[in-house]
């Protein structure tokens, strides 16, 4: 065993997660005196941006996974869900569940590259019968929904019940929401015709914005041309609508919208009858983080320019978890890959120059631009400031995203994926599984079991 020997500890094993070790493995895999080692909920990356193309059965589920072991071989890998933090012990404990043993790991420098989760602002009765679009179980969970949804509908009688079953309703004008209605509105007219009794005038999906405008971020040219598109599907697009509540069978909604005396209008204006709704409205740190040590700003680590947190020294935190005030607009960086993946290579540079002793950076970021697919074969993109809309942003699409899976299998798996959509329909088996809990169930052993 070689004396002392280092320890950098990475939590999480999503996009930010994995392009430190990238980089560090490839600094230090060969180094005997310092152990990389990572700890994730999940033992694989998700490729989130595809997550609606598995909703709506275009990819196969195992495509956009890649399991942790065959992509950071040099790191030493734990599955499990951390506990807690302790930056003055300089430990991290994961919980213990009726199968596995609460463990503490110690470390000497730290990465907390832990993600977000859904924001359901406080709505108990959202969150409980929502379906949401944030992991894999996610986005099986949906699909099976929507072919259950067909089910029932095909042979129901009551015409309020069929119409609440093929009423399906997206909250959020985001990247997430409008990706998500593009490809149900896909999956839905393409499995249609094995429907005989339902039309496709009785499929309707509905998104809800509380904004006043898609896509916030993106340019507006292009925003505006992704919601014609998607008007053109079918798509019923209502902005200025807040969600106030739903119990599984209805949707209250309050319009925002500005009155004639520039007062805005809070009144609960309506309500659909659905029986799905997918909300994708907002994320939040989770909740190891919210709880832990460090100092936070709406539920995010705040952190320096050198991507540390303050008063801990080595200790970086990076992705959708840190909050960094971009001093050009003195507003958060937007939580997407890129940013986390930015994030990534600065935290790993800077941690190699604090173990050498040598000059850390600050974090600068410049965004190589923003795409996004609005159904098929069709997209909007921001490339280098050039804007490019329609069938040539979609191929742009494509093209990039196949070049970041990181592994050839899942490239040419997820490539076959769409080839094969383009001669064949979808299935419409619908896999028996379990809904999202909402609240996940840890059987905490009495005591810590050891320290590792
Ligand atoms: C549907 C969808 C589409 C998206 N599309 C795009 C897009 O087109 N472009 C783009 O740039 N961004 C997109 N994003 C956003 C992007 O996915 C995130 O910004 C990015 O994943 C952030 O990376 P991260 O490393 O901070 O977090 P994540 O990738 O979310 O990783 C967090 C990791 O922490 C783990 N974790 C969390 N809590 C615990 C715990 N207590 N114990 C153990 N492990 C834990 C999780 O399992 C996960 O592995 C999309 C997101 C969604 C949901």
């Amino acid at each position: 065993m070689v004396k002392n020997k280092k320890k950098i500890v990475i939590l999480g094993s999503g996009f930010s997660a994995v392009e430190c070790a990238k980089k560090l493995e490839r600094e230090f895999g060969n180094e005997p005196e310092i152990e990389l080692v990572m700890i994730g909920e999940d033992n694989f990356l998700l490729f989130t941006p595809m997550l609606p193309q598995v909703a709506s059965g275009m990819i196969e589920t195992r495509h956009i996974v890649f399991p942790i072991r065959t992509i950071c071989k040099k790191t030493k890998f734990y599955e499990g869900r951390i506990k807690n933090i302790d930056p003055y012990g300089k430990l991290v404990t994961l919980w213990g569940t009726k199968d596995k043993r609460s463990i503490s790991i110690h470390y000497d420098f730290l990465v907390v590259a832990l993600g977000s989760e859904t924001n359901f602002f406080g709505m108990a009765d959202v969150e409980k019968n929502a379906y949401t679009l944030k992991t894999l179980n996610d986005a099986v969970m949906l699909r099976n929904r929507i072919i259950d949804m067909l089910e029932q509908a095909e042979n129901e009688t009551d015409p309020i019940l069929r119409k609440s079953f093929l009423n399906f309703v997206v909250v959020g004008g985001g990247f997430a929401g409008i990706e998500t209605a593009g490809e149900l509105m896909d999956l839905l007219l393409d499995v249609q015709k094995y429907y005989p009794s339902i039309q496709k005038n009785d499929l309707k999906v509905i998104v809800l914005e509380s904004l006043g405008e898609i896509l916030p971020g993106f340019n507006k040219k292009l925003a505006e041309f992704a919601k014609k598109k998607l008007s053109e599907k079918g798509i019923d697009i209502q902005l200025n609508k807040a969600v106030t509540s739903f119990d599984g069978n209805e949707v209250t909604i309050k319009s925002l919208e500005q009155t004639s005396n520039d007062s805005t209008n809070l009144s609960e204006i309506n309500s659909i009858f659905t029986k799905t709704m997918i909300w994708t409205a907002g994320i939040t740190p989770v909740n190891t983080i919210k709880r832990s040590m460090f100092h936070t700003e709406k539920g995010k680590i705040v952190i320096n320019d050198f991507l540390e947190v303050s008063k801990f020294p080595g200790v970086f935190a990076i992705g959708d978890c840190a909050l960094f005030i971009d001093p050009i607009t003195n507003k958060p960086f937007p939580s997407t890959a890129q940013v986390a993946e930015a994030q990534a290579k600065l935290a790993a540079k800077n941690l190699i120059s604090l173990i050498k002793n040598s000059e850390k950076e600050k974090f600068v970021y410049h965004s190589k631009g923003q795409l996004a697919v609005i159904g098929k074969r069709t997209g909007i993109a921001t490339i280098f400031g050039i804007n490019i809309s329609g069938f040539l942003a979609w191929l742009i699409w494509t093209n990039v995203y196949l070049s970041k899976i990181p592994t050839f299998d899942k490239k040419t798996r997820v490539y076959l994926d769409w080839v094969i959509d383009l001669f064949f329909d979808r299935d419409v088996s619908r896999l028996n599984y379990i809904k999202r809990e909402t609240e996940k169930e840890y059987k905490l052993l009495d005591e810590v079991d050891d320290v590792w």
